[in-house]
């Protein structure tokens, strides 16, 4: 390799916001033929809004918003952040937390006013207006988060994420480079399938536990192909990590950027694009 034609390809890299970790990361982008795209946060913005409320026959909303947003107030995940924000401006100061436990890919549970409160993907059983209140939410591509005190499902809370609006181009410069783009989530199939339509991906992994993310990627090598992983580390780090190449969305986390062989300083999908594209081309004036 000359140290020229690699100079040339980094400070071409850090132009278009690309950081790469080491010479030896451009080998691998050569080989690569599929892309697995994280929805929440590299697909989407990752920002999202509580939409609509939708509670059980004889159900308080009031009390809904109250004991959901108290809880998902301790929590950092995107969907909580919009839960307890929408549920704050809508009946104001949330009551206070006593306990609180993070179930990972699934929800939050604690203690609120005495009451044993689970938000999220916690109850098996749903009265059928929740379950038909659920089922319209994510037909619609937005994500529906159930609501429940004591054993019973009491409320669904439709959340929407919004594409970022460069990511079906991204999608399509992926394609035009021989890439086969993957969508791989932990949200509910319905959801993740909507998405995927609105930027063009046809092959949806969706249901995915954060911890199985890596399984996933490892699963996909398995099956003889070499892969790209676009993530922003909220999850998806060890996927990152075990990708042969990690395209670390650098809004995302620090965890990210450790994991990742190349940092996309700019949080747009098409970055992606532009990085395999650099480093193929660097690799080729090297050769
Ligand atoms: P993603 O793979 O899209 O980043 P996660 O694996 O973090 O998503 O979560 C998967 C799903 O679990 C979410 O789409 C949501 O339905 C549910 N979930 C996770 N955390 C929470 C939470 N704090 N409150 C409500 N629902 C949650
Ligand atoms: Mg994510």
């Amino acid at each position: 390799a000359t140290p020229t034609a690699l100079m040339v390809g980094t400070g071409r890299g850090a132009q278009l916001g690309i950081l790469i970790k080491g010479p030896e990361v451009l080998e691998s982008t050569r080989r690569v033929d599929t892309v697995v795209l994280d929805k929440t946060g590299t697909v989407t913005t990752g920002r999202m809004t509580l939409q609509e409320v939708y509670v059980a026959e004889g159900a308080d909303e009031k009390q809904v918003l109250r004991l959901a947003g108290a809880l998902e107030h301790a929590s950092e995940h995107p969907v909580a952040r919009a839960v307890a924000a929408g549920a704050e401006e809508r009946v104001g100061t949330l009551p206070a937390v006593e306990s609180f436990e993070n179930v990972p890919g699934r929800g939050v549970r604690g203690r609120v006013e005495g009451h044993e409160v689970a938000v999220g993907r916690l109850f098996e059983d749903l009265p059928p207006e929740l379950a038909r209140a659920g089922q319209e939410a994510e037909s619609g591509g937005r994500t529906a988060v159930v609501v429940g005190w004591d054993g019973v499902a009491r409320g669904v809370l439709a959340v929407a994420d919004a594409v970022k609006e460069t990511s079906a181009e991204a999608v399509r410069e992926l394609r035009a480079l021989g890439l086969a783009p993957v969508l791989l989530t932990g949200d509910n199939r319905t959801v993740a399938q909507a998405v995927a339509e609105a930027v063009g991906v046809d092959e949806v992994i969706a249901e995915v536990l954060p911890e199985d993310k890596a399984d996933v990627v490892r699963r996909l090598q398995a099956e003889g192909r070499v892969v790209a992983m676009v993530g922003d580390g909220v999850n998806d780090a060890a996927a990152l990590a075990v990708a042969d190449l990690g395209l670390a969305l650098g809004t995302g986390t620090d965890a990210a950027i450790e994991a990742g062989d190349l940092t996309l300083v700019r949080g747009d999908l098409r970055v992606a694009a532009d990085a395999i594209r650099l480093s193929r081309r660097t690799l080729a004036t090297i050769k």
